[in-house]
This record gives C-alpha cells, sequence and structure tokens, in this order.
C-alpha cells in the first residue's frame, strides 16, 4: 500500500502531455492554454471617460458654478480631435476618448447646460484626473496576461477577445474510453433482473471525464470473464489515450481487471493505495502507452479515485499548470472518524457560518455503496491517515469536488 501523495506523484511522472491545437474562440470555453497570452494594444488605448459628463480643466472649475463655453462633443467611437482651451468643456460619454487639454470629467448629473447648449455650469468642482482612466493604465502592450497552463473561463473569454485572439492554441482532449466491468450490471435502459443493478459508474465517470476536458467514449458493459475483460479492453483502447475501468481489482474471485491487464502487457504501477476509499486503485500503462485507471466498483470510490488521480493525469496532458484539485481549509460541524493505516476523503457538504468560517459538514451515508447521497455532497473531507477522531470545530482541509 503506498500513501496517496506518493500515487499521485506517480501519476504526475508517467504523464506525458499530449501536442497542442488551434481553435477557434468561439469553441475554447473550458481548454488549457498552451500558449501565453501577450496584449497587443494599450488598455485603454486612450486615455478613457469613465463617466458621462463633461472634459474640463480642474482649476477652471474650483469656484462653482462655473460657466464653461461647450467646444465640442466627444462620444464613444467618434472622439473630439482638437486641443481644448482654459475655459471651455467638451461634452464626453462614457467610453470616449478625453481630449487634450482636459485634465477631469465632472459628472453630467453635477452639471447644466445653458445658453440653448452654448454654455454649461459645472455645479461642483472636481479634482485632479478626476474619471479618467489613463492610457495603459489597466494593461501595456507587450505584457502577458495570461499563461499557459490555466484553463480558460468566460472571464478569460473577454480578455481573448480584446487582445484578437479570434482563434487560440490549446492543449488537445484526452480521449478516453470507459469501460465497466461486473456481471450484475445492466445498461441503463434495461429494468435489472433478480442479482442485478443498473450500471452507473460509465456515466459518472464519463461526465468527471468531461469536466477534466476529455472526449469520452463508453464500451459495452464488459462482465467479469477473464478472455472477453481482456478482448474488450484491448478494443477500447484501439483509439484513446487513457482507459478509465471500474470494478473488479478487488480481492473476490471474480475480479479480474488486473489479471486481464498483465496478460496485455500492462505495466501496473500501483495497485493498493492507503486510501478511503479507494484502496484497490489500478494504475497501469499498456505497451503502447495507453494509461490505465482501474477504478473499484463502488460509485463513491469511482468519484473520489477519478478525482484524486485520472483527473489530475488528464489536466497534466492538456498542459495544466495546476492538475490538483486545490485543498482549503475548514472547520468540522461534526465529529469524524478516521482510519488507523489510510488517508480519508469523506463525502462532505459545505456551508459558511455566521463568522463568515468555511464548515464541513460530514454526510450521513451507508459508506463507499451509497451514491445516492453522495450526490449532495460538494467537497470531499481529507483526514490524515493515522487520526483516530477528530471532535465538532477540528481544523480539516478540504478538496471541492468539480460539479
Ligand atoms: P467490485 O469493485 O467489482 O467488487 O464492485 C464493488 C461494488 O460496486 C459492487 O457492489 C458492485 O455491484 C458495484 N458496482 C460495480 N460496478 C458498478 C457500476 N458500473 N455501476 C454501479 N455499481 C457498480
Ligand atoms: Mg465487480
Amino acid at each position: 500500500m503506498i500513501p496517496v501523495a506518493e500515487a499521485i506523484q506517480i501519476v504526475r511522472e508517467k504523464t506525458s502531455q499530449l501536442d497542442s491545437e488551434s481553435v477557434p474562440l468561439t469553441d475554447a470555453l473550458g481548454r488549457m492554454l498552451s500558449e501565453d497570452i501577450i496584449a497587443d494594444t494599450d488598455l485603454p488605448p486612450f486615455d478613457r471617460s469613465q463617466m458621462d459628463g463633461y472634459a474640463v480643466r480642474a482649476a477652471d472649475v474650483q469656484n462653482v458654478p462655473a460657466r464653461l463655453a461647450i467646444a465640442g462633443e466627444s462620444a464613444a467611437g467618434q472622439g473630439w480631435h482638437h486641443e481644448m482651451h482654459a475655459g471651455d468643456a467638451v461634452r464626453i460619454m462614457t467610453g470616449a476618448p478625453v481630449p487634450l487639454g482636459a485634465d477631469s470629467v465632472q459628472q453630467v448629473e453635477l452639471t447644466r447646460e445653458v445658453d440653448e447648449g452654448k454654455v454649461v455650469e459645472i455645479l461642483e468642482p472636481v479634482s485632479l484626473g478626476r474619471s479618467i482612466v489613463r492610457r495603459g493604465n489597466e494593461i501595456r502592450a507587450g505584457e502577458t496576461v495570461l499563461h499557459a497552463g490555466e484553463q480558460i473561463n468566460a472571464a478569460m473569454i473577454a480578455v481573448l477577445a480584446s487582445f484578437g485572439y479570434a482563434s487560440v492554441r490549446v492543449g488537445a482532449q484526452p480521449r478516453v474510453a470507459v469501460l465497466a466491468t461486473g456481471s450484475e450490471l445492466v445498461a441503463v435502459d434495461q429494468k435489472p433482473g433478480r442479482d442485478q443493478i443498473r450500471d452507473s459508474n460509465n456515466y459518472s465517470i464519463r461526465a468527471y471525464a468531461m469536466l477534466a476536458g476529455a472526449r469520452v467514449e463508453l464500451f459495452p458493459l464488459a462482465g467479469d470473464e477473464i478472455s472477453s475483460l481482456k478482448n474488450q479492453i484491448a478494443a477500447a483502447v484501439e483509439r484513446s489515450d487513457v482507459l478509465v475501468t471500474s470494478g473488479g481489482v478487488s480481492m473476490g474471485v471474480y475480479d479480474f481487471t488486473k489479471a486481464a491487464l498483465r496478460e496485455l502487457g500492462a505495466e501496473i504501477l500501483f495497485e493498493r493505495v492507503a486510501l478511503r476509499p479507494g484502496k484497490p486503485t489500478v494504475f497501469a500503462r499498456l505497451p503502447n502507452g495507453v494509461l490505465i485507471f482501474g477504478l473499484p466498483g463502488n460509485p463513491v470510490s469511482v468519484s473520489v479515485t477519478f478525482n484524486l488521480f485520472a483527473r489530475t493525469s488528464l489536466l497534466l496532458m492538456q498542459g495544466a499548470t495546476e492538475p490538483l484539485l486545490k485543498e482549503e481549509w475548514a472547520v468540522l460541524a461534526r465529529g469524524l472518524k478516521g482510519s488507523p493505516d489510510r488517508e480519508s476523503y469523506l463525502p462532505a457538504k459545505l456551508t459558511t457560518n455566521d463568522q463568515g468560517h468555511l464548515l464541513a459538514e460530514a454526510l450521513k451515508w451507508g459508506g463507499s455503496s451509497d451514491f445516492v447521497a453522495f450526490a449532495q455532497a460538494t467537497a470531499l473531507i481529507i483526514l490524515p491517515a493515522g487520526v483516530k477522531a477528530l471532535e465538532e470545530g477540528a481544523r480539516v482541509k478540504v478538496v471541492r469536488l468539480p460539479r
């Protein structure tokens, strides 16, 4: 049995980054940047007004009301490109360039036009520079604004658009094959017979793999018979980078996943992790380089082990610089028991209390097969191996589950 951190380290070492590809900006959401993004213009590109109002010289409006002659108008997209003289004002709109000679903008609410729009009365003084964002104040041309290895979110799409990235280089999506083993399984559209259950792992693995940026193909359910399992694994890895199986890795008489992998020439990189749930998780590599995550069959173990190991690998394949679930501190809402020899990842709900502290409340659940209770989990509480029990109020590390 190896510690979780060591297992993750092995996954990191054995994963190689895939090529990058160029995608249109409209397809870039959720993809991993594989180039640094450089500003090609200053932002703002000119001294910009933040308000609708009048561009003025602050010194002209210290004694109010101040009467200024309206020399022109600067609108967004259509500036007034002359020099503004002392005693003058220029009517200006939000987003419009501030004319040369003006040093401040007074907002329209504190002004009044008179003399048929020839004169404006400024009703309140302005401080120098008021409501002007100077050219290059946000970003200067040539600066790196986003970095390779960051996952593109909706806010970053605006950054890419602003700097002219009609297309952008991203990591190729890993192709993931998903294969559930177990003679008790029937397809989702079947009524389970006696002793049978519907397969859910294929679908949850597919969902988690998609959240990790992969392209996923589901393969027909495999039973617990070694030779057909072998054939189905061989078929599933033909056009994929990663295979994720579920079930058949425990100590039962019909647990054949590892045997089938060995017969296919796979190198087993680890097969027992000091993890609760998820001890029998297998990580292997086939001679053709395809990585295999053999997850235990229990649906909750699937979620924990997928997100600790397979997710890390899939993000690294795309070039992620932060492939691990981010750890945060929280306070236990209820006491918890640990395990003497395994690190625990316990399903929990996160809330905040009146002091603004993050609270983690372990789910009341029936163990690693209770996927109905698990559907309410938003995070996992991490208890180090050897911690016997923790009281309510203890500080614990948590990771949020991808959702
Ligand atoms: P195993 O790891 O094959 O011993 O399976 C452990 C438990 O998970 C058993 O109760 C299985 O019935 C259940 N299980 C295995 N595969 C699936 C699946 N694809 N969907 C739902 N439950 C499963
Ligand atoms: Mg099984």
